[in-house]
């Protein structure tokens, strides 16, 4: 499917820690004008999550059923978790002419730029993998065992960087806030 002639999908990926829902907060709290397209998930809700507002959290059952009736635009299991986005959901705003932001990992990524032909790909990179680990320990979310597993992806996660049209390096924060910035307005 083409994207309407006015809207337009953003994706943006990156390894757990970077910096991406920091920035994706930042960059949304700016442009008003762009809708962001909360996931539906299994995973359970970290301290100060909200429903519906930082993930749908659903069950794995609903999440399955989803899968057999199509509900999902795209979806993947990450981190030992599913995470999805609803299709009706992204059909709606792209036919009423509302720019989306999605936050999903690479496997999403890969789906929705099949479906979605014009759709803009960013990738955030951390400056380094021991800047990713001190950000995953001080955001105090994951446990020890998570971390392990969201830094064991990370590398394999970050070679894919160059399926994306864009990358940003999330070292100084208002600096990878303008570029995403720059990057979204360039297409509108
Ligand atoms: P992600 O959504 O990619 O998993 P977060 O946005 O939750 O990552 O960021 C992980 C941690 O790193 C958070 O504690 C956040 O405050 C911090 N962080 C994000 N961007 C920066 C930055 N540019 N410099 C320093 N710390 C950052
Ligand atoms: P977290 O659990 O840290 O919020 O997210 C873990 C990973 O899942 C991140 O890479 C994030 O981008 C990804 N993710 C969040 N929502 C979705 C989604 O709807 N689909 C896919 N494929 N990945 C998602």
């Amino acid at each position: 499917m083409s994207n309407s002639n006015t809207a337009n999908l953003y994706i943006v990926s990156a390894p757990s820690g970077a910096g991406k829902t920091t920035l994706c907060r930042a960059v949304l709290d700016r442009l008003k004008c762009i809708t962001y397209s909360v996931s539906y998930t299994t995973r359970k809700p970290r301290k100060g999550e909200h429903n519906g507002v930082d993930y749908n959290f659903i069950t794995t059952k609903d999440f399955k059923k989803g899968i057999e009736t199509g509900r999902w635009a795209e979806w993947a299991e990450v981190y030992g978790n599913y995470y999805g986005t609803s299709a009706e959901f992204l059909d709606n705003c792209l036919s009423s002419g509302n720019d989306i932001l999605l936050d999903i990992d690479v496997q999403g990524a890969m789906q929705i730029i099949e479906r979605y032909l014009d759709s803009i790909t960013v990738f955030i990179l951390p400056p380094s993998l021991d800047v990713l680990r001190s950000r995953l320990e001080s955001r105090g979310a994951d446990s020890k065992q998570s971390i392990v597993k969201r830094l064991a992806a990370a590398e394999k996660e970050m070679e894919k960087k160059d399926l994306y049209q864009h990358v940003i390096v999330n070292d100084n924060l208002s600096d990878a806030v303008s570029e995403l910035i720059k990057i979204i307005e360039k297409y509108r």
